[in-house]
């Protein structure tokens, strides 16, 4: 996750470098329950509504949670399926919140209601973020469920009004991106907390057709739009997030920004970036799925390194026999392709692996959803 509100800041009002923190163990994403209220077009848990077979029990969860916590992981994020259709959800995030974990909750935000906005008020998330694919019938047509949109939106307004941080989390495609704009719009007109801006799994048509590839000039223009808005939101002093996730190549994209519009600054935040070095999945996030087998992330779900039903997961996310792991946790990665050439690896860190596997049926090799241009990617 490029977070792009911090590099903004630092841009802005530069601090010193400070010594690297590497992270015990890492960020999980939690797949608690596949159920979900809704059949989103781009779902990548393929979720629907009706309840899923060997899902992990509340006492098989408690008991993960109490190795997740021995293992020093700092951060669970409760997702789905539809989290709040867990019939244990509150039970399942209080132990969470009492073992001391950085709880956020990953919702479409149509279940919260009068009915449980106190429950979910009193568990005390440090977060939720809320899925919206648009404005109104953009959003209600993704989500294949009419009103759904303004569901969601009641949803956050209650959040709001609870004293709960929230966010919107808006993947991006070429039938969303027309309401990109007002996505922007609402974060004002709402005064919501953070905007996350997701890049669909896309592997594009390779390296030939790059530069007039609809869906990366669509990227770049999203991502120039964020970049001004950001600025913007920092130079008015408005404490807003934007973060971006699925494609490590937006801080590259950025540095270029930084170097047009702030050369003063390009050599710090280079340092900065590099310090913060890029796509993390393997080694600084985790996922585990609703029947319990962990995945470097949550887009390989095809690729299990073992299940916390029967093995310790410390022990599975230390196991480096499986390649894939081994070659994720290396620094450098064995990257190949024009990722292998990159001079900004060290940035990028190889970007988003499942598309170059899906794409090239190698996991090593060039990200097939880079969006930069070669002259972008060499100093
Ligand atoms: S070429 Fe690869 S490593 Fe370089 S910025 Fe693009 S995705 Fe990242």
């Amino acid at each position: 996750m490029f977070r792009l509100s911090q590099y903004m800041r630092e841009t802005l009002r530069p601090t010193p470098l400070k010594p690297t923190r590497k992270p015990v163990a890492p960020v999980v994403i939690w797949n608690l329950i596949r159920r979900c209220n809704l059949t989103c077009k781009h779902c990548y848990t393929t979720s629907t509504n009706i309840n899923f077979p060997n899902e992990l029990t509340p006492p098989e969860i408690y008991q993960v949670m109490t190795d997740l916590k021995a293992y020093k992981v700092p951060v669970l994020i409760l997702s789905g399926g539809e989290p709040l259709l867990h019939p244990d959800i509150f039970a399942i995030s209080e132990q969470a919140k009492t073992l001391g974990f950085y709880v956020a909750l990953s919702t479409n935000g149509t279940l919260i209601t009068e009915k449980n906005i106190n429950k979910i008020a009193a568990i005390n998330y440090q977060y939720v973020g809320v899925s919206l694919d648009g404005i109104g019938a953009t959003h209600d047509k993704f989500r294949q469920k009419q009103g759904s949109f303004e569901d969601s939106l009641a949803g956050i307004r209650l959040c709001q009004k609870n004293g709960i941080k929230v966010g919107i989390r808006f993947t991006l495609t070429q039938d969303n991106v027309d309401d990109f704009p007002a996505m922007l719009q609402l974060m004002d007109d709402e005064n919501i907390d953070k905007f996350y801006l997701s890049h669909l799994n896309y592997g594009g048509r390779g390296n030939k057709n790059r530069q007039d590839d609809a869906n990366f000039k669509m990227t770049r223009t999203v991502m120039d739009h964020l970049f001004t808005q950001c600025l913007q939101w920092e130079q008015q002093g408005i404490a807003r997030e934007i973060v971006t996730g699925n494609n490590d190549a937006d801080a590259v994209y950025f540095l270029h920004w930084v170097k047009k519009h702030y050369p003063q600054q390009l050599v710090h935040i280079k340092a900065k970036l590099e310090q913060w070095g890029g796509n993390a999945s393997g080694v600084n996030v985790a996922n585990i799925d609703n029947l319990g087998y962990v995945h470097p992330d949550t887009f390989w779900w095809h690729h299990s390194l073992g299940n916390v039903k029967t093995r310790n997961f410390a022990e599975i996310w230390q196991d480096s026999s499986d390649s894939l792991m081994a070659g994720l946790k290396k620094t450098p990665r064995p990257l190949e392709g024009r990722c292998g050439s990159c001079d900004y690896q060290k940035i990028c860190n190889g970007n988003t692996r499942v598309r170059a596997q899906q794409v090239f049926n190698n996991p090593w090799a060039e990200d097939p959803g880079c969006y930069l241009n070669q002259d972008e990617i060499m100093t």
